[in-house]
């Protein structure tokens, strides 16, 4: 099939299914069908040539529509390409829509979107995971193969999770983050999901690498990840921390994982016990320290520079505080008071200065690990994909679904979550692999060798035929 036939295609295939699944903001037809015509035209040995992707809408694209899932920038649209953008541009891929997410990418279920709740394709009553939700969905139900979404405490991981596919989060520096609209600056990825650990690494190779315009940007070589998945995991060692498979993880999740475990050992790995003993402390050092940053980044949407302001104020502070209560959704306002309360004079040194101390730790935890193993095995959620309102009035239980997730953001080492196994209900189960710096290779060798060995024995309800 031509590139232009292709691309037409995947734009019938995201209309078709969007109104159930609701995993696109925007379907950027024109633009697609223009850069189609263009890469089939210019012929050329390109690494993505033609490849779809879909992009997260707090990820910066020229003058296609950048809402972060917000009203406050509803009508915003970015007048450059994020580098990562850029980057897939230039290899010849065709970005063709924006993806849905948790408003500001704070949530772990999509259900804080300004622009409604995004549809599991396995379960249409269910949570796709968040916030990269649109991202992961957009693969789940086949209309992508890849897509990029972001990670500051899960964002990629957990929805890859509880929709059946693969989920990367890089080394902090690997990505650029220029483009990336900015929720915690210290724990920010960008991340990449994919049908296949191979389609995510082919769309890896192309993204990562410095940047001069993200000076947290690592000038790290970037090896051929795809060319160097070769189906060998023999000899390497895979750490397990049983303490993390106690409480308030499903039983049946604890099974499909431990399952995993087992069939590790007989594609080869070696198993040994490792211990993370700060990493309970996790979830709490992960919310301060998050809230915090996000409550100086998000100061900016003041209604003067981007996008919506509110109507009628006679004064110019009277228009900040009303454009900031219309145009933020309740999340986004509980998260900047929560970060401004941190950062307050007489609490800072109480919960900022101390999340940051134990911050170190968790990071020393993984240092001391990575001596005695190559990844570390954990579940990547401790549920599979919930029941849409199950837990949208209750945040802490929203917040404790990132149990897994948010110590490998406060470390800044790279994770990826791989099918393991389906429930009774037939809902998908992930399985995540953590593991030392700038080692995607060795994770995306794991999870590539693991789907092969072991595919999910069906395909969501809802998929592209
Ligand atoms: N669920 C986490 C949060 O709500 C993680 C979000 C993310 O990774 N963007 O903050």
């Amino acid at each position: 099939m031509s590139i232009v036939e292709n691309t037409r295609k995947t734009l019938d295939n995201a209309e078709k299914l969007n109104g159930e699944l609701n995993s696109f903001l925007s379907i950027e037809r024109d633009h697609a069908m223009q850069r189609a015509a263009e890469v089939e035209k210019d012929g050329g040995d390109r690494p993505l040539r033609g490849v779809a992707i879909a992009v997260k809408d707090n990820i910066c694209t020229k003058n296609l529509q950048t809402t972060c899932g917000s009203r406050i920038l509803h009508n915003y649209r970015a007048h450059y390409d994020a580098t990562a953008v850029e980057r897939l541009n230039r290899a010849g891929a065709i970005v063709v829509g924006k993806t849905n997410m948790d408003e500001f990418a704070m949530g772990s279920s999509n259900e804080s979107s300004a622009f409604g709740t995004v549809k599991n394709p396995w379960d249409t009553t269910r949570v796709p995971g968040g916030s990269s939700g649109g991202s992961a969905v957009a693969v789940a139900s086949g209309v992508v193969r890849a897509s990029l979404g972001s990670e500051t405490g899960g964002s990629v991981r957990q929805p890859a999770s509880l929709c059946g596919i693969v989920g990367l989060k890089p080394t902090y520096g690997r990505i650029s983050r220029f483009g990336l609209v900015a929720f915690a600056s210290s724990l920010d990825n960008i991340g990449i999901f994919g049908a296949t650990a191979a389609d995510v690494a082919g769309v890896l190779g192309v993204i990562a690498g410095r940047d001069k315009n993200d000076s947290t940007s690592a000038d790290v070589p970037v090896p051929d990840y795809r060319a160097a998945l070769d189906d060998d995991v023999k000899g390497r060692k895979i750490g397990v921390p049983r303490a993390l498979f106690g409480e308030g993880i499903d039983d049946e999740v604890r099974d499909a994982v431990e399952k995993s475990i087992d069939n590790f050992r007989a594609l080869g790995a070696e198993i040994v016990d490792v211990e993370l003993p700060y990493a309970n402390y996790g979830i709490a050092v992960y919310y301060i320290i998050a809230t915090a940053e996000a409550s100086s980044n998000l100061a900016r949407f003041d209604g003067v520079r981007y996008g919506f302001r509110a109507e009628g104020s006679h004064e110019l502070r009277e228009m900040y505080r009303k454009t900031r209560e219309e145009g933020f959704g309740a999340e986004v306002k509980r998260r900047i008071m929560l970060g401004t309360y941190v950062l307050s004079s007489g609490y800072y040194d109480a919960y900022y200065a101390k999340a940051q101390k134990v911050r170190a730790l968790v990071k020393r935890d993984y240092e001391t690990a990575f001596a005695n193993c190559d990844a570390i095995l954990t579940p990547t959620s401790p549920s599979t994909a919930f029941k849409i309102g199950e837990k949208s009035d209750d945040p802490l239980a929203m917040y404790l679904s990132d149990i897994y997730t948010v110590s490998a953001n406060l470390a800044g080492i790279p994770g990826v979550s791989v099918p393991c196994g389906l429930s009774g209900e037939g809902l998908p189960i992930g399985t995540q692999l953590v593991g030392n710096f700038w080692s995607e290779g060795v994770l995306l060798n794991l999870a590539n060798t693991y789907e092969k060995a072991f595919p999910l024995a069906a395909r969501p309800k809802i998929s592209v035929a």
